[in-house]
């Protein structure tokens, strides 16, 4: 039974793993800018150097605090990862399930939603998802949400985009500008 149980851990990371290269990609530049990286409940994460720089830079539509590739989840700093864990980490179980299909299915199905007149966003299936089941797995998983004052103050303020949680007003935690 627990070869069975190590064989799908294996069999999940192994599906996962294009995704996960090209965030590991990203997270080895990001290291070399200076940011640091911690192993947490089976991921890779990465936070800090430049990033929150380079994400200032981005169109507003896509900036973020957190992003998910595979098992390697990006982040503006280590108390948004905090803050983000549960719900990157249904991106991950995402991403086990559908491997590189992940990535067209995602942008498909943002685009049928802008198709229908619908958020490109809120209305994607992933996201919908992610959000229904965040809270539930960080139960199951014991994941701990980060300072509640922070997850109450920063909770009214966020929102997901494509596996990337973008902050909308509280800027000044992150010493940028995200509006
Ligand atoms: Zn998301």
């Amino acid at each position: 039974m627990q070869t069975l149980s190590a064989a799908s851990h294996a069999l999940r990371y192994a599906w996962a793993a294009p995704c996960s290269m090209v965030g590991l990609l990203l997270a080895l530049a990001a290291l070399a800018s200076g940011a640091t990286a911690r192993s947490m409940h089976g991921t890779f994460e990465v936070a800090g150097g430049r990033i929150p720089l380079l994400v200032s830079r981005l169109p507003k539509i896509l900036r973020f605090s957190a992003i998910t590739f595979g098992h390697v989840i990006l982040g503006v700093s280590h108390a948004a990862l905090d803050f983000h864990r549960g719900h990157e980490h249904v991106h991950v179980r995402q991403y086990e399930r559908w491997g590189i299909l992940f990535f067209p299915l995602y942008c498909g199905s943002s685009l049928v939603q802008l198709v229908r007149g619908r958020n490109f966003y809120l209305d994607n299936r992933f996201e919908r998802e992610a959000h229904s089941l965040t809270w539930h797995f960080q139960a199951m998983s014991k994941i701990s949400l980060s300072d509640p004052v922070m997850a109450r103050k920063n909770g009214r303020n966020q929102r997901c985009v494509s596996g990337v949680a973008v902050k909308r007003s509280s800027s000044r935690q992150h010493g940028k500008s995200q509006e």
